[in-house]
């Protein structure tokens, strides 16, 4: 049986950070869902992490759902990833000149993603705004001037202002005098940039394949979660994905967003997992093993367009960061080295998956499970398990009754992601009694709800 306390958990020094971090930070947060504004209560301050828990500024712990919101897929402090820092760190902490781990990652990278080439960044974000304005640079070399994006609503790539259109999660949950709103989702994005990005919903091949036809000689790319993790889980139909492989027959490029399921759901991502041949993909979180990393790649013909070697600017001062690149060098090298990991992964997160939809039965609490590998949504709406496929279904959840259960397992030291439209995290470092107490708390914590 695990250590996790099952109890209420203290407050106070959490509590006297937040009101000090509000004073000097915007919301007293570095990134919105961390404020708890969709659940209430007060965020935790975290002390340390190790493993599969959490502990916070009074010294609680915690069973953590989150891991760094993806990162974390071996667990927080594993001795492969701590090791291969420390020893990065004897050697300096930044070159501003090509050194050797950035070779190896992207070796290592293109080899088990099937990319010709990657270029290194230092988040998801950049990751994805260069990809676009690469996606935007080839595919107007022979004058065709193609401006418009496609992505699709629910769908989170970062906070690039084109991208902050009909946005997924945050946006969900944080900017709701927007929910439901066409374009942008956020105050700050001119109307202008917000036009250049065309907007489909999920799942829907009829509505992509119609705009491919009427506007597809304008459009430079359709970016995607290939699954989403950012309106909560939602997983693409193959009538879908078939729509997705068909955008290149306008001529657009073909964007997967891999920054949450990299790494995640297959060695060779969600792209792996369900045959997506996408020209580029975007990766992010587990790349850089909890250390800031993005990186964009694919096709070496479009690859080639960027600078020095084409005309398409991008660059970073950390970009390549030795530290990072040698967390993230630790984590593939430990995943490929565990053939093991990505079926535990699946079969912990499916009991998981099984355990919640029994409990909140018993205790007559609507939800509707969606999970693949070890990404988890329990949205609170009786929709049959598995169908919510698409932003404005997943929108119709109970988000009260959601953060009445939040609150209720966090009480438990249970600490699943803070809001209803977001993916929880199983990692390597979880095992069958952590889940099972997990199952517990949550037995408890829809009772609690119902009553
Ligand atoms: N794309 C996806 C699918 C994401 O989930 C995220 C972050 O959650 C991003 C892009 C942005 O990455 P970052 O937060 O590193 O900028």
């Amino acid at each position: 049986m695990t250590s996790t306390p099952l109890s209420p958990t203290p407050t106070a020094q959490s509590e006297a950070l937040f009101a000090r971090a509000r004073a000097v930070t915007p919301g007293g947060v570095n990134s919105p869902v961390r404020a708890f504004r969709s659940v209430g209560g007060t965020p935790r301050f975290i002390r340390e992490a190790h493993g599969a828990y959490l502990t916070d500024a009074d010294g609680a712990r915690y069973l953590d759902y989150i891991g760094s919101w993806g990162p974390m897929i071996l667990g927080h402090d594993h001795p492969a990833v701590r090791e291969a820092v420390a020893g990065a760190l004897q050697g300096g902490t930044s070159f501003g000149a090509p050194s050797w781990r950035e070779v190896e990652l992207a070796e290592l990278v293109t080899r088990l993603t099937g990319a010709d080439k990657v270029r290194f960044t230092s988040s998801g974000t950049e990751a994805t705004m260069s990809a676009l304005r690469l996606a935007r640079g080839f595919t107007s070399q022979h004058g065709t001037g193609r401006k418009f994006i496609v992505k699709f609503r629910g769908n989170y790539h970062g906070h690039a202002d084109g991208l902050l259109v009909e946005a997924g999660s945050g946006l969900m949950t944080n900017a709701a005098g927007h929910l439901g709103t066409s374009a942008p989702s956020s105050a700050g994005v001119p109307e202008e940039y917000a036009a250049l990005t065309l907007v489909c919903e999920y799942n829907d091949p009829a509505a992509l394949d119609t705009l491919m036809e009427l506007r597809g000689h304008e459009i430079a790319a359709v970016i995607f979660e290939p699954v989403v993790g950012n309106a909560g889980v939602l997983i693409p139909t193959p009538d879908f994905l078939a729509a997705l492989h068909r955008v290149k027959e306008a001529g657009a490029l073909l964007i997967a967003d891999e920054v949450m399921t990299g790494f995640r759901l297959s060695l060779s991502g969600a792209s792996g997992l369900l045959g997506i041949r996408p020209d580029l993909s975007c990766w992010g979180k587990i790349i850089g093993g909890g250390l800031p990393v993005g990186a964009y790649g694919g096709r070496a013909d479009v690859m080639e367009f960027v600078s020095p070697q084409g005309p398409v600017y991008q660059a970073g001062t950390l970009s390549g960061n030795p530290l990072a690149m040698a967390a993230g060098l630790a984590t593939l090298r430990a995943l490929e080295a565990d053939p093991d990991i990505y079926p535990r992964l699946e079969s912990y997160t499916s009991r998981l998956a099984q355990g919640l939809k029994d409990a909140a039965r018993d205790a007559g609490i609507p939800i509707s499970v969606n999970q693949i590998g070890s990404m988890l949504t329990a949205f609170h709406q009786d929709a049959p398990h598995g169908s919510v496929g698409n932003y404005t279904q997943a929108a119709r959840s109970d988000t009260a009754a959601f953060a009445a259960w939040f609150q209720a397992m966090l009480g438990q030291g249970i600490y699943w992601a803070p809001s209803q439209f977001e993916s929880i995290f199983v990692s390597g470092a979880h095992t069958v009694s952590e889940l099972d107490a997990t199952l517990e708390a949550a037995r408890h914590a829809y009772r609690s709800v119902s009553e």
